[in-house]
């Protein structure tokens, strides 16, 4: 489809569906109000931290995961609001610290889902959100790159030893090529103990990657 007529549709879109704040449901064409900005701004981190022993070199995340935060981030999971992630891809872009560090990587990879689980989601959240910061970043992005190959429980179920068991090989490369010696970010909603984030690291890691820093919009 053009360009002019895609951009006539989204805003057509926009009179029939409103943009609206993700927190309060108002009116807003940022998707976000300054009044729920500045609600939520004591769960702000900025954080780039380097980790030890795992196959990725930083983790970065913008919010805690915790009260708003964590209410909103279970709805967009669970209760089909795909629109909230116009509301996180903004809130991770106002993250100056750590969109300027995101901008020395060449590509970023949203952690996958298992097909079967997305098709009755309708969507995978970390794609949506991704997609969305690399866009704007001007940062290559490849959905992709990364497959999940096998159905594994959900993770906030299990304890911290089980989750690493759980995703053991749950994970394949697909575009091996286009990730060889490339500096990546893989991309993932919450980072609770690291376990998916560090399996897909391992995997990017072994399918080529020069380097792999995790981004996640929240850490519990
Ligand atoms: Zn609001």
């Amino acid at each position: 489809m053009p360009q002019k007529l895609l951009d006539l549709f989204s805003k057509i879109l926009d009179i029939i569906f409103p943009p609206k704040c993700g927190f309060c449901g108002k009116i807003n064409k940022d998707y976000l109000c300054k009044k729920c900005e500045v609600k939520i701004k004591y769960l702000k981190r900025d954080s780039i931290k380097k980790v030890k022993n795992a196959f990725f070199k930083y983790h970065l995340y913008a919010y805690n995961y915790k009260n708003e935060i964590r209410e909103k981030m279970l709805n967009y999971k669970f209760h089909d609001e795909p629109e909230l992630a116009e509301t996180f891809s903004k809130l991770m872009l106002k993250n100056e610290k750590i969109c300027r560090f995101l901008k020395t990587y060449d590509i970023i990879i949203p952690v996958p889902m298992y097909r079967k689980k997305q098709i009755l989601r309708g969507y995978n959240q970390a794609d949506l959100i991704a997609k969305k910061v690399a866009k704007e970043l001007n940062i290559e992005y490849i959905k992709d790159a990364l497959i999940k190959t096998k159905q594994t429980k959900t993770q906030s179920s299990l304890s911290a030893k089980e989750r690493q068991n759980n995703v053991k090989d749950a994970y394949t490369y697909n575009t091996k090529q286009k990730i060889k010696d490339k500096k990546i970010i893989l991309f993932d909603d919450i980072y609770t103990t690291g376990s998916t984030a560090k399996e897909c690291s391992r995997i990017l890691k072994l399918s080529g990657a020069k380097e792999v820093s995790v981004l996640t919009f929240a850490k519990d």
